[in-house]
């Protein structure tokens, strides 16, 4: 193990003076049943970029016209039993504990986890905490992601049974859980390196392109697209990183300018969460001087992770956000926010604060989900889901086929998931809010409705698309007539 949990000195237990609520059934949907509550309203906030002073909580009640409230729900997890509300829905209380790297993550795991676990769903075998951590870090040597996770994401866990829990399940590996990846996975499945004419620039689709401005995220997921590029180097991958340099952004601008057919930039990363106030500012406003461009978006997983951050009015990325749509709007142009919700446990009454706030900023939210084996690959938590990310009026855009990303066979499901997904859920919700289910082809076709195959062989788990739109460069070859497979897990 090359820094393996035995390497590392456990800490002590941290003394839990709210064991018994820590060991409260955990609630998904907020309740009023935690005796300290948090008043709170979306409507009437104030975010003028208040000194850093101000706490978020004294700024939001204040300016509260109406009471409404809320469950401390954080409390239910061992280490923030006694975290106030003043802390927990500031961002720089999140950002100060957020848990990175392995050192932070022993410490975590040790004052959380309760002393056994369920070993599988039928909960008829246990594993013991120590069992439980090292199985976590033999899977971090493994995974090409490295941890980095928010407080908000860790307190929606249900640590009494973190194994079947579907946020642990995507952001903290298992090495017994893994399985040994298709030969076809890659680092840069979608080819993004090979179809950059400028680093840290995609350009596949004729009229849209990709800038990746920063390859840093809040919280790193161990399914990323961008397992190449983003987050930390691990013990397996060292990383094609974007760093946020001014000269970079201004070559991408500069053929971004020089392309009169691309109209559409998508901000991705890494997350634009991590960008500053500034530089949201900065490049929304070059985007928008730029003529050819009509639309754009920023891509962030931030109302997911850390939800706190759009209400926290001590922050000034969600002002500097709304401002860019605003300027964007004044110039006939569209702004919006494309987020990344997996699990309708993600999704708190925090969650449909920030939501709001920005419905009434008037700034379009839209989400893109990645279908994931054991997270929401049945019918009841995706069609869920889609409705509570509907009923926060986050339009469901995509779900995304899981990508053949290495170290992901686990999470990866069969095409005929996606298919039955598709077939079974529309219908049940207005066609407006459902997204669509496809296959962003590895090799770098795009993305193609999962059922526009050409063929599928469900013997071999071989699919096979065609994308006579999509242009690239991947690296010179002509895509000119190219088909793209996608491969089934092995292990069906
Ligand atoms: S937030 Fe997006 S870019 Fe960042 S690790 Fe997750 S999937 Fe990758």
């Amino acid at each position: 193990m090359s820094l393996g949990v035995h390497a590392m000195k456990r800490p002590a237990r941290l003394a839990n003076p709210a064991s018994a609520l820590a060991m409260k059934p955990y609630r998904v949907a907020s309740s009023l049943s935690h005796p300290a509550q948090v008043a709170i309203s979306a409507q009437g906030m104030t975010f003028s970029g208040a000194p850093n002073t101000v706490s978020p909580l004294t700024t939001l009640t204040a300016a509260s016209t109406t009471t409404q409230a809320h469950d401390e729900f954080w409390r239910n997890t061992r280490v923030w039993a006694d975290t106030p509300a003043e802390d927990f829905l500031s961002y720089r209380w999140s950002v100060a504990n957020t848990v990175q790297g392995k050192p932070k993550l022993l410490k975590f795991l040790t004052a959380a986890l309760p002393d056994h676990v369920p070993f599988d769903r039928s909960g008829s075998r246990t594993q013991s905490r120590d069992e439980l951590i090292d199985d976590v870090f033999e899977g971090v040597t493994a995974a090409t992601m490295a941890i980095r996770i928010t407080p908000y994401l860790l307190s929606r866990v249900n640590w009494e049974d973190p194994r079947n829990d579907p946020i642990f399940r995507q952001f903290l590996p298992m090495k017994s859980v893994m399985k040994p990846d298709h030969p076809e996975l890659t680092l840069d499945s979608l080819h993004e390196e090979a179809d950059s004419p400028v680093k840290g620039l995609v350009h596949r689709y004729t009229d849209k392109a990709l800038f990746l401005p920063t390859s840093v995220c809040p919280t790193y997921c161990m399914f990323c697209t961008r397992s190449y590029a983003v987050g930390a180097d691990t013990d397996t991958v060292t990383k094609s990183s974007l760093k946020p340099i001014r000269r970079r952004w201004e070559d991408a601008f500069a053929y971004i300018e020089a392309q009169p057919g691309l109209h559409d930039i998508v901000v991705s990363g890494g997350d634009s969460y991590y960008l500053s106030p500034e530089h949201i500012t900065l490049i929304g406003e070059r985007l928008i001087s730029i003529p050819n461009i009509r639309r754009f978006r920023f891509a962030t997983k931030g109302l997911a992770v850390a939800p706190t951050r759009i209400l926290d009015g001590s922050d000034g990325w969600v002002d500097a956000l709304i401002q860019v749509s605003n300027l964007a709007k004044k110039a006939g142009k569209a702004m919006a926010v494309h987020t990344h919700f997996n699990h309708p446990q993600e999704i708190s009454w925090i969650t449909r604060l920030a939501a709001q706030k920005l419905l009434e900023a008037g700034v379009m939210v839209r989400n893109q989900s990645v279908l994931l084996k054991g997270v929401n690959d049945d019918v009841a938590t995706m069609g869920r889901l889609i409705r509570d990310l509907a009923d926060c009026s986050i339009f469901p855009y995509y779900v995304y086929q899981c990508d053949m990303v290495s170290k992901t066979e686990h999470l990866r499901t069969p095409l005929q998931t996606i298919l039955d997904l598709e077939s079974q859920i529309r219908g049940s919700i207005a066609g407006f809010m459902m997204p669509q289910f496809v296959v962003d082809l590895p090799g770098g076709g795009g993305k193609r409705l999962a059922n526009s195959f050409v063929s599928y062989d469900r013997k071999t788990g071989v699919s096979i698309f065609k994308a006579p739109a999509v242009k690239g460069n991947d690296g010179g070859r002509d895509k000119q007539g190219m088909v793209y497979k996608y491969y089934d897990p092995l292990q069906q």
